[in-house]
């Protein structure tokens, strides 16, 4: 490996997530950009602090709309979108019920099934108004919440690439926390591809079940592994079932999602928790830009087809279905 063909890794945490970027030249002052860029979307749409123009919006429910700034427009009507089909897993109103489940943060707990139910309530998506002219969101119930923790790491690599094609740079690597977004090959080694580790569930921070090949393409993956807590023999993870209010319970541990834009992955990652394999493999089978890694329970390693990436096996007590 020639020297100047090294790459440059910054890392921070930001969005309670490790962040990291590679880059091929050493730029520190480029690094900082990048992470003050995902701080400043951090800032517009997080949940988890008392002031974001999402939070605005939540604190105005059942009282008035709020104008927002035409990226957070944009992203919300992109949420809403996935979230109203009928049977969406997807549900940007979740809000309420993810607050009170706080799973990933201090104080979680199974709340009581009548409490679930009173929160359903305010969940149905169909229920925020957009306002097109105004550029404003409103949610009419008191309680209603917004939450955009599914999307929103997706496009904000997405923005990241952006950021960076604009800077005439076209080889590099930005992770957020599991939403991963490529700029075309690596400089060096790697048979010219990236090389994305398929984490193994549940087991050490370094353990892979394989590696995902790819040039220009994102990899997004979610997994119940991820945010997660144990009570009485059972696991509660970060991903809920917006039809229960419980986590969504089913054969998968993780999918991953290959397609060109990080948001697509993020989206599709939790449609599919929702769908499981075979309703995800068949919704799949229409769009052959957006391909899916599902990791089993029991040990299986499904992929949709066609393939756009390569993948090598490294733990040989998962199997490729
Ligand atoms: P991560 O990258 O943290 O695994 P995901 O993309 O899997 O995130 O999204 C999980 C987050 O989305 C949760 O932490 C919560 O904020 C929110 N969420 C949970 N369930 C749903 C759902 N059914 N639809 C939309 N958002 C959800
Ligand atoms: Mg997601």
């Amino acid at each position: 490996m020639s020297s100047d063909h090294r790459a440059y890794v910054y890392s921070t945490v930001l969005m309670g997530s490790p962040i990291v970027l590679k880059l091929f030249e050493h730029d520190e002052n480029l690094a900082s950009r990048v992470f003050r860029l995902i701080k400043r979307y951090e800032d517009m749409l997080t949940v988890n602090r008392p002031h974001s123009e999402v939070m605005d919006i939540n604190d105005a429910a059942g009282r008035h709309p709020v104008p927002v700034s035409q990226p957070v427009f944009e992203l919300i009507k992109r949420a809403r979108a996935v979230s109203l089909p009928d049977g969406s897993c997807f549900n940007f109103a979740i809000g309420p019920l993810v607050k009170r489940w706080k799973i990933g943060f201090n104080g979680r707990s199974v709340p009581p099934a009548n409490e679930l139910r009173d929160l359903l309530a305010l969940t149905n998506p169909h229920d925020v108004v957009l306002n097109e002219r105004a550029r404003s969101v409103f949610l009419p119930r008191t309680g209603m919440e917004i939450d955009l923790g599914a999307i929103a790491k997706g496009y904000i690599a997405d923005v990241i690439r952006d950021f960076l094609h604009g800077h005439a740079i076209h080889d590099a690597l930005i992770n957020l926390g599991g939403n991963v977004q490529t700029l075309g090959a690596p400089r060096n080694g790697g048979q010219g591809a990236w090389a994305i580790g398929l984490k193994t569930p549940f087991s050490h921070m370094d353990a892979l079940i394989g590696i995902i090949s790819v040039t220009d393409k994102s990899v997004v993956t979610s997994g119940v592994y991820e945010r997660y807590f144990k009570r009485n023999g059972r696991y509660y993870h970060h991903i809920l079932d917006p039809a229960t209010g419980y986590p969504l319970d089913n054969e998968l541990l993780s999918v991953t999602i290959v397609s060109d834009d990080a948001i697509d992955g993020d989206i599709h990652t939790t449609l599919m928790y929702g769908m499981g394999v075979e309703k995800g493999l068949a919704y799949l089978s229409g769009m052959p830009h957006i391909e899916a890694i599902f990791v089993t329970r029991d040990r299986r390693v499904i992929f949709s087809s066609p393939r756009q990436f390569t993948f090598t096996l490294l733990d040989q007590s998962y199997r490729i279905a």
